[in-house]
């Protein structure tokens, strides 16, 4: 049995579960642990069956639960070693405090070190090292609450994971029953990928988070029977939309997100027509609404008659989409 079931898609949270043969992978966790299982459990999918997580990028709407998760089920999670130190990095969220909330922090840790000793030194806190504020790693998210303790406990490293795995763009992997070949996509990423999975003879695409799509990319989704495509933003809604200019020019640029338009050219003019499905995911709530992304693809596909077996589905951001079974 090949299934894929989009748990998630758009710019709060992105997640897809890919079966074939006795193996799953979980795509992205970009959802709270939680809420993952919560939408597993809905679609009929056991989290606790999942055999690996793999990333496609390290922006926080693809790894929100990703730590989590992995440790949760035990299982290992596969990155690119570029993305995966771009986690890590990202992990270390930085909470910023003033000069003399940092001056108390130091006594009170050397306090909790020495008892007994007198307090105004700070013995490992180097004021030259610091302006007006000072970085503190955050701790993780859990998914139920921690037992009560006797004692606090210094944080866990919220990077920490069962086991890490490395891939790269170019060079396909087996994990299980499932090969992956990952591909490189531009965007503004550490090293973003884009996969296709393969098993059972079925090919599943997977190309969201992509600024336009080169030579590279149209390649890789020839001849796949699923084709997951961005479709975030309608440009007039973009442009007369509320993100800040910068942001606006981020999402336009080479290395930001695929329009509907620019979905329905490649639907259009150069898309093989070989999916039984087109899914279009990864769609803003700010900047996009699911019917214009649906028209808009709609009328690329209906321009080709052979196309009109393609049946065209969209993933949303706040539900499940039914699993898509071969
Ligand atoms: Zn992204
Ligand atoms: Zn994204």
């Amino acid at each position: 049995m090949v299934r894929f079931t989009v748990l998630a898609s758009g710019s709060k949270g992105n997640s897809t579960v890919v079966t074939g043969g006795e193996t799953r992978i979980l795509v992205d966790a970009g959802l709270s642990c939680r809420e993952l299982f919560r939408r597993m459990k809905l679609v009929d999918e056991d989290p606790a069956t999942l055999d690996a997580i793999i990333v496609t990028h390290e922006h926080s709407d693809h790894v929100a639960g990703l730590a989590v998760t992995a440790r949760k089920l035990g299982i290992p999670v596969y990155f690119t070693e570029a993305t995966h130190r771009a986690w890590v990095r990202w992990l270390s969220p930085r909470k910023q405090m003033t000069y003399a909330q940092w001056l108390e922090q130091c006594r009170q840790q050397a306090a909790a070190r020495m008892p007994d000793a007198d307090l105004p030194v700070a013995d490992d806190c180097d004021p030259e090292e610091s302006n007006d504020t000072i970085e503190l790693a955050a701790i993780a998210e859990e998914c139920e609450p921690a037992p009560k303790k006797k004692k606090p406990e210094l944080p866990k490293d919220p990077t920490t994971l069962p086991s890490v795995e490395y891939f790269e763009a170019g060079k396909p992997l087996q994990i299980g029953d499932i090969s992956v070949s990952p591909f490189t996509i531009p965007h503004d990423a550490a090293d973003p990928v884009g996969f296709v999975f393969q098993a059972e003879g079925v090919r599943m695409a997977f190309a969201t988070d992509l600024g336009y799509i080169p030579p590279n990319v149209k390649a890789q989704l020839k001849s796949v029977d699923l084709l997951l495509l961005e479709a975030n933003h309608d440009l007039e809604m973009l442009r007369d939309g509320p993100y800040p200019w910068s942001v606006k020019q981020r999402v336009l640029s080479r290395v930001g997100h695929l329009s509907n338009e620019a979905a329905a050219t490649y639907l259009e003019s150069e898309y093989d027509g070989q999916a039984a499905y087109v899914v279009l995911g990864h769609l803003s709530e700010s900047n996009n609404l699911p019917e214009l992304a649906r028209i808009t693809a709609e009328r690329a596909l209906n321009g080709r008659a052979s196309l009109l077996a393609n049946r065209l589905l969209l993933a949303l951001q706040h539900e499940p989409l039914a699993s898509i079974c071969f």
